[in-house]
């Protein structure tokens, strides 16, 4: 196995408090450092402003009582997040969290004072623009143009977690394709527009923004009093004008376009349907085979909406699913958008990369360029694969992608990204009238987005949040020199565990038969686990629940009685295809008729293994938690089947 070097490990040292806390005092002096910089920011505004509180005032009855109810009422506060689940533990491998990166945290305490709000410059001078860099930084990382004198530069802003991301691109994708047909609907004259409105909401999502583009030049050669005339008839009959009734009663060859993405798919977007009005009837499951959406299927579905002209929406890829971080093909899903668009059924494609987005990390070099894949491959087992290595790849075709910077991107919650790859297509989100061009008074790239409140899903929102991300990519660039240490850390230690499980499978084979289903494309591990003799999938359901409850949070009792905590999936023949469901069943010794509706035992129940921490293998006093991990499961196996191990008199039952 490719070992660290101890000099690449003490790179990492300073990255996060730590699991011992270990950096508490680098974290103490920069907080108290910036918290009194932030002071005397307050005392250098006017310093000919005296004091309103007085130096006395400290000692009046009234300060001391609220004194005491605040500090009463913090330290319960405190006293009960003791019960938090410990992210910060190499302990935990339960959900897409871990430790959280130093330079985030304090540059997110750093700014909360100053209390920013990100929904424009008015209120947040400096970190709106640093929310909007943080978009290029993004933008870069998966391949998108992000240099914004480009006229089809990117556009990326923050959102409070991949859940709005997902809907904002439901939201944009749907207004650019509808726009086509508003032009028609308007009579705009010079604009060679497409003959029907059935091209025109089916155009490929390029041929919709350069339709937008022409309209925007048009719009800028007009006399204002024209120019008004105009957009006011184009605004009226658009669909975010009329809704989703008025505009589809007015173009009755249209009807309400589908989402086409794989069984998978995080619920998110279910509930942005939802959100959007769209219905959830119009999401289309795909099925997967071998844990990748199935092209071929995606293909005949295509198919299908062209023949019986049923409009397509998105196709979303995710790379990284929830459930078992593995990656959709992107390069084969673009090309099957590439096929059904010149065949006149044009979409737009999103990745859903919340959870794999920053594994971009390792493929680039630091000038942004793509390394190769044998270059990458040289660090590590088994990664990345063929498959994995070209839906990296291909991600700078996609139309738009969320990445959470709040999992793999170790920062803290309320920050979620939205990256669209051409950023003209904004304009159409813009609650007012956004004139791109306007001659000598056209706003710079940056000018433009300062009003952010105008293109995001939310109002008011933090701009501590966006300096935390910012300030976190200026130090740990996102490539794979800087920022890629540690998404590699993570790749390694999946590695590991991976051969740690087959050990243990063959270990226990006794008492268990222990499988990891399917090779990880990336840092999420599943394993599957079935007591020996048994063939019921009820049975092998039971057993793992049980299992899990062992490394589940349980607020009702102390922390330190957990050893580890870990998290669980299913395993369903719609994800895995029935030939993948059966080789599962035979190798745990399941018999497949078994698997019925019943109490939800259509499906496997099985242990997933998040492996973000970054110290799963401590160098520093040679202990492996991967190890201990799998000793802890094999006593607790045992445990429950009443075995003790072959030779093993120190094992209690
Ligand atoms: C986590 C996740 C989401 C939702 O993101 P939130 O930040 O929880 O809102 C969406 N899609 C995928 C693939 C995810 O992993």
């Amino acid at each position: 196995m490719p070992a660290e070097s101890p000099l690449t490990r003490h790179r990492i040292d300073a990255c996060f408090l730590g699991p011992y806390g270990e950096n508490d005092g680098l974290l103490e002096k920069l907080v108290v450092e910036f918290l009194r910089d932030h002071v005397y920011w307050r005392r250098n505004f006017h310093p000919e402003d005296p004091p309103a509180i007085s130096t006395e005032a400290s000692r009046h009855p009234d300060y001391l009582a609220f004194e005491s109810r605040m500090r009463r009422e913090l330290h319960q506060l405190s006293a009960a997040l003791k019960r938090s689940v410990p992210f910060h533990s190499p302990r935990y491998m339960g959900h897409m969290v871990s430790d959280l990166l130093l330079p985030g945290l304090v540059a997110q305490i750093l700014t909360l004072p100053y209390n920013p709000n990100n929904v424009s410059e008015d209120s947040a001078p400096v970190t709106v623009d640093m929310e909007v860099q943080v978009g290029l930084q993004l933008a870069q990382m998966v391949g998108y143009p992000h240099d914004p004198l480009q006229p089809d530069c990117a556009f990326g802003h923050l959102t409070s977690g991949g859940t709005l991301a997902n809907y904002q691109a439901l939201r944009l994708a749907l207004a650019l394709k509808a726009f086509p047909v508003a032009l028609r609907a308007a009579g705009v004259p010079d604009l060679v527009l497409p003959e029907d409105d059935w091209a025109a909401f089916n155009l490929h999502p390029g041929a919709g923004t350069q339709l937008l583009d022409q309209w925007q030049r048009w719009l800028a050669g007009q006399s204002s009093t024209l120019r008004n005339q105009w957009r006011r008839r184009v605004q009226e009959a658009r669909i975010e004008h009329l809704g989703l009734v008025e505009f589809f009663a007015r173009h009755p060859t249209l009807r309400v376009p589908l989402v086409l993405a794989p069984v998978t798919a995080h619920y998110s977007w279910s509930k942005g349907l939802k959100l959007l009005g769209l219905g959830r009837a119009q999401m289309h499951l795909l099925p997967e085979n071998g844990m990748r959406l199935d092209v071929d299927a995606l293909e005949t579905i295509l198919e299908r909406c062209q023949r019986e002209r049923q409009p397509v929406l998105l196709s979303v890829a995710v790379l990284g699913t929830t459930e078992y971080g593995t990656f959709d093909p992107v390069d084969r899903m673009l090309e099957a958008r590439e096929r059904a668009s010149a065949a006149g059924l044009g979409h737009s494609v999103h990745v859903d990369a919340a959870w794999g987005g920053y594994l971009a990390t390792v493929f680039r070099n630091e000038d942004g360029s793509l390394r190769s894949r044998a270059e990458i491959a040289r660090g590590y087992n088994a990664f990345p694969n063929e498959e994995v290595y070209s839906a990296i790849a291909a991600l700078a075709d996609t139309d738009s992608i969320t990445i959470d910077p709040h999992k793999l991107g170790y920062l803290p919650f309320g920050t979620g990204a939205f990256v669209c790859r051409d950023h003209r297509v904004t304009a159409l989100l813009s609650e007012e009238a956004d004139y791109v061009f306007t001659g000598a008074a056209s706003k710079s790239y940056l000018e433009r987005y300062r009003g952010l409140g105008q293109f995001i899903p939310e109002g008011s929102k933090s701009g501590a949040n966006a300096a935390a991300v910012f300030v976190t990519h200026r130090v740990l660039p996102l490539n794979h020199l800087h920022f890629g240490r540690l998404t590699r850390q993570t790749i390694l230690a999946a590695e590991a565990f991976h051969q740690r499980a087959t050990r243990f499978a063959a270990d226990n084979q006794d008492c268990v038969a222990a499988l990891v289903p399917f090779q990880p494309d990336s840092n999420l591990v599943c394993l599957a686990l079935n007591p020996r003799g048994n063939g019921r999938i009820a049975a092998a359901n039971a057993f793992v629940r049980g299992l899990h409850d062992d490394m589940r949070a349980d607020p009702r009792h102390p922390l330190q009685l957990k050893q580890f905590f870990g998290s669980m999936t299913t395993l369903r023949a719609e994800a895995l295809g029935e030939v993948e469901m059966r080789r599962i069943c035979d190798a745990l010794g399941l018999d497949s008729a078994t698997l019925d509706g019943e109490e939800g035992n259509d499906r496997i129940v099985i242990l997933r293994h998040t492996l973000m921490n970054p110290y799963l293998i401590d160098h520093e006093n040679g202990i492996s938690y991967i190890d201990l991990y799998f000793e802890y499961l094999q006593e607790r196996v045992r445990q429950r089947l009443g075995t003790i191990r072959p030779g093993d008199s120190s094992a209690s039952v």
